[in-house]
C-alpha cells in the first residue's frame, strides 16, 4: 500500500520506522512517503501560513503549498487516491474506517497545524476525519494513529497467526480478558477453563466475557451490532447473573 503524508513536521514520522509498522515498510507492505509541503511554498520567506480573513486569533495554513504538493504527488503517482484531511470537525475514526482504508491502494493524509487551514483545500479531499473530541496541536499524531490502525488490517502486517479481526471493536465487541504464564501469579489464578484444553468451552467463555465487558463498559456498542442466537442467550445469562 502507498501512503503519502503532507506535513510541515516530517521528522515526526520517523516513529513509524519502528516496531510493526517499521517491519511492514521493510517487507514492502507499506511504501510511506512524507512530503514537507513547506518545500512547495512560493512565499519568499518560506511561510505556509497567514492570518485569517475577518480577524481572529492564530494563523491558518494557506491553500497554495498544499495544492502544489498534491499536484507533485499526482504527477509522481497518477493513480486513484483517497485523500484524508485531519480535522477535529471530521467524522470520528474507528475500526470500520481503518478496515476500509486498508483496502485502498493509495492513501494521502493532509496534516493541519496552527489554527487549521484555508477552507479551500477541502476541494482536494475525499474524507475529513477526526481522531476524537479533543484538539491536538497538529494532524501528525492523529495521522500516525490512523496509519497504525489501518496497517493492522493489511494482510501480512501482523504475521500469520495474528488477526486484527479478533481485536476489540472489529466485530463490535470489546476483547475478552487474556492471561499468559504463570497460571498462578502470586495467588491470582488464571480462570480454569483456559487451561482445560477444551477449545469449545474456551470459545464460549471468551465470547461471554467479551459480551460482559462490552455491556459493562460500552453498552452503546451492543446497540450497533446484530447479535446471533448464541450471543443473545449468553447476554440473558449475564443479565441474570448481575
Ligand atoms: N481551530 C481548529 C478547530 O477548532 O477545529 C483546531 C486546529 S488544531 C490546533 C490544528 C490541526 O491539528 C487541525 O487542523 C488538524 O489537522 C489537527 N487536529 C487537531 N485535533 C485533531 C483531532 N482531534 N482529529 C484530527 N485532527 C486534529
Amino acid at each position: 500500500m502507498d501512503i503519502s503524508v503532507l506535513s510541515i513536521f516530517p521528522k515526526m514520522f520517523d516513529a513509524l520506522n519502528e516496531s510493526v509498522i517499521g517491519k511492514a515498510q521493510e517487507k514492502g507492505l507499506l511504501n510511506l512517503q512524507v512530503v514537507d509541503f513547506r518545500d512547495f511554498t512560493t512565499d519568499k520567506q518560506n511561510h505556509v501560513d497567514d492570518a485569517p480573513y475577518g480577524g481572529g486569533a492564530g494563523m491558518l495554513l494557506q491553500a497554495q503549498p498544499i495544492y502544489d504538493a498534491m499536484s507533485y504527488l499526482d504527477n509522481e503517482n497518477p493513480g486513484k487516491k483517497r485523500v484524508i484531511l485531519l480535522d477535529p470537525a471530521g467524522k470520528t475514526f474507528d475500526a470500520k474506517m481503518a478496515q476500509s482504508f486498508a483496502k485502498e491502494d493509495h492513501l494521502v493524509f493532509i496534516c493541519g497545524h496552527y489554527e487549521g487551514f484555508d477552507e479551500r483545500i477541502k476541494d482536494l479531499v475525499t474524507d475529513e476525519v477526526s481522531i476524537g473530541d479533543y484538539v491536538l496541536t497538529g494532524g501528525e499524531l492523529p495521522t500516525m494513529s490512523m496509519i497504525d490502525a489501518t496497517m493492522r488490517f493489511v494482510p501480512g502486517v501482523l504475521g500469520n497467526n495474528v488477526s486484527a479481526d479478533e481485536d476489540s471493536f472489529s466485530h463490535g465487541l470489546l476483547e475478552y480478558p487474556q492471561y499468559t504464564r504463570p497460571a498462578d501469579f502470586r495467588g491470582k489464578k488464571v480462570p480454569e477453563v483456559l487451561t482445560s484444553g477444551n477449545h469449545e468451552k474456551i470459545r464460549v467463555w471468551r465470547l461471554k466475557q467479551a459480551l460482559k465487558k462490552t455491556l459493562e463498559r460500552r453498552p452503546d456498542l451492543l446497540k450497533t451490532i446484530e447479535l446471533n442466537d448464541e450471543e443473545k442467550k449468553l447476554l440473558r445469562e449475564i443479565h441474570s447473573e448481575m
